[in-house]
């Protein structure tokens, strides 16, 4: 037996009893020819103590313990003299007199300490194994684990049967780039890595299980953002004969039990629901955070008559004029600050100014639109926008609605961390259904209609005649998506189960008869032999983790996670392979050395 109790366990009431703990040596200090060990496992730390006088060989043997060694130790649970008790630690009463020690492993110098948290990350994704052997790394696993076990037992007791679906599959279009796995038995042939389960679960309730999850790894070979990654997990739910409402009673339950057991809080629920025309129209976002106001409002009414062209020629267009008030922003945002935020949505919005007013206390309006304002355009704004003495209002116009709501939406997020609005709402866990989202949106760069969700997803049943009219832009679906302080946590719908209605879909994505035949025949069978009404969702699980770790990027509670190149920096893979091994296979590479 290499360990009798773990370096969390001991307390006073153990005192006087022989034990053996086996881990890492965390720390060492001499004080003078006593040597103080920090013993580390997955648990926790007990401190150990080598005393000459009373064990002088193994004192000797512990002078030349180093950090990361490995040992085992037995000894005396002893309670530390009064005045060096660690109250951070929670064995911090007591302490392990050594009487055996044996290095069951030599360490070489780490290359970065590990409790340093300004150390590059890249170096810690090369060496990930040392990376989690710190405490939070390993909190975080932990938690990520007791997010995995809630999950399981809610669904189970839920009736929920966790079914595996194949990694090796038929590309399903969930709107990113496959990844492919070229089939040595079928030359020229290739499977797809799922970017969902999505087919399959829809599939498995054809097969009349009625109730499956599973956690299930997804690919999507897209160029990484901060918190995406080419393989990433959901928590992925399909249910027969269930409303979108139940769904969401469903997932509701579900997030309340995972806060509960890996946080220790209470949700409230039911969530708010917000139809998507709403949140746009208010938040300038479809997950939007509702922690803080400063909310979008309209003022096409208000320059109906403008002299300013540029909001009037919007107005005689039919467009949209909203604007956001930074209340007691204008001390915070100075010219070239203004300036510099008009860059950026120039840049990252392709919009053509942010028009702005500032209001310094005591001073005149700024601004290089204000000129052209009539009396009644002021009097109206400090009305409907509250502006005062200290505000800063920003503006956005366009025939269209959604450039507006994007520029203004990012604005506010950015006005709402100017503003220390965030941290203000310190713990506030924030839920919303954003519901009835459109089912079509119209893709200017391929000329197309594509599905705003999958193209599985079902049109809402008093919207179907548009879809037979072709008005597709007017059509919403019954899709809604779970947001929790701004951030999207999962999506779902109910499906298409008819045959017809599903070749319709298709039909209005552009996939011609002959692509329905090669791409989707198993799916259009399948739904003429007898298909329930079904629908579901996925839950982003690396996503609702880092929330509840007050994590700052997915990395951090994944355990083998790709960097921002999609390289995993420890095993370093993508690598090459032999020209053989790519013969066998059929491929031959056109990449270019270099
Ligand atoms: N397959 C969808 C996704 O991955 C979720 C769903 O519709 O259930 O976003």
């Amino acid at each position: 037996m290499y360990r009798t109790t773990t370096c969390n366990s001991l307390r006073k009431e153990q005192t006087g009893q022989t034990v053996t703990l086996a881990g890492w040596v965390n720390s060492r200090r001499d004080h003078g020819g006593v040597i103080f060990i920090d013993l580390r496992d997955r648990e926790g730390m007990t401190q150990v103590v080598f005393r000459p006088e009373e064990h002088p060989q193994v004192s000797e043997a512990s002078h030349g313990l180093r950090a990361e060694d490995v040992i085992q130790v037995t000894g005396i649970v002893a309670a530390r003299l009064a005045g060096t008790e660690n109250s951070k630690l929670e064995t911090g009463s007591i302490e392990v007199i050594a009487s055996a020690l044996t290095v069951l492993n030599k360490a070489d110098v780490p290359p970065f300490p590990l409790d340093d948290t300004s150390v590059n990350e890249d170096l810690r994704l090369q060496y990930r194994y040392l990376d989690l052997r710190t405490l939070h790394m390993q909190r975080n696993l932990k938690l990520r684990h007791r997010v995995a076990k809630a999950t399981r037992d809610f669904l189970d007791e839920a009736g929920f049967l966790e079914i595996e679906t194949p990694v090796l599959s038929n590309p399903t279009p969930e709107g990113a780039r496959d990844f492919l796995v070229p089939s040595r038995l079928n030359p020229g042939t290739f499977y797809a890595l799922p970017q969902a389960p999505q087919q399959y679960k829809q599939l498995l309730q054809v097969a009349g299980m009625e109730k499956y999850f599973q956690i299930a790894r997804c690919f999507r070979d897209e160029d990484l953002r901060a918190d995406r990654q080419p393989e990433f997990t959901q928590i992925d739910v399909e249910a027969s004969f269930i409303t979108d409402e139940e769904i969401q009673t469903l997932i509701e339950g579900l997030l309340a039990r995972i806060f509960k057991e890996s946080r220790g809080v209470d949700i409230p629920v039911p969530f708010p629901r917000m139809p998507y025309s709403e949140a746009m129209s208010r938040y300038g976002s479809d997950k939007p955070d509702t922690r803080f106001g400063l909310e979008l409002v309209d003022l096409g009414d208000v320059f109906k008559e403008s002299q300013f062209k540029v909001f009037r020629s919007v107005v005689d267009g039919g467009g949209v004029i909203k604007a956001i008030n930074a209340k007691g922003a204008a001390a915070k945002m100075s010219k070239e600050q203004l300036k510099k935020w008009e860059e950026w949505v120039k840049t990252e919005f392709g919009a053509k100014g942010l028009a702005y007013v500032k209001w310094s206390e005591g001073g005149e309006w700024e601004s290089p639109i204000v000129k052209f304002f009539s009396d009644a355009e002021r009097a109206a704004l400090k009305e409907r926008m509250g502006f005062a003495e200290g505000d800063v209002l920003f503006f956005g116009a366009d025939l269209k609605l959604e450039p507006v709501c994007e520029v203004l939406g990012r604005v506010r997020l950015r006005c709402a961390e100017l503003l220390g609005l965030i941290d203000a709402a310190g713990d506030q866990l924030n839920f919303l259904w954003v519901v009835d989202f459109p089912l079509l949106a119209f893709s200017a760069e391929d000329n197309h209609w594509v599905a705003v969700h999958h193209p599985f997803t079902r049109p809402k049943a008093e919207d179907v005649a548009l879809l037979e009219a072709g008005e597709y832009g007017k059509v919403r679906a019954v899709a809604y998506d779970v947001v929790l302080n701004g951030v999207e946590l999962g999506g779902g719908s109910i499906r298409i189960h008819e045959r017809d209605l599903q070749a319709k879909m298709f039909e209005v994505l552009g996939v011609s008869p002959e692509d329905q035949q090669l791409k989707f025949s198993h799916l259009l069978r399948a739904f003429s032999f007898g298909a329930p009404p079904h629908g579901g969702i996925a839950l982003g699980l690396d996503r609702l983790v880092m929330l509840i770790a007050k994590a700052s990027s997915i990395r951090e509670v994944i355990a083998f996670p790709k960097n921002n190149r999609g390289v995993d920096l420890m095993t370093q893979s993508p690598v090459e392979v032999d020209f053989k091994q790519l013969r066998e296979l059929y491929i031959s590479s056109t990449a270019k050395k270099g």
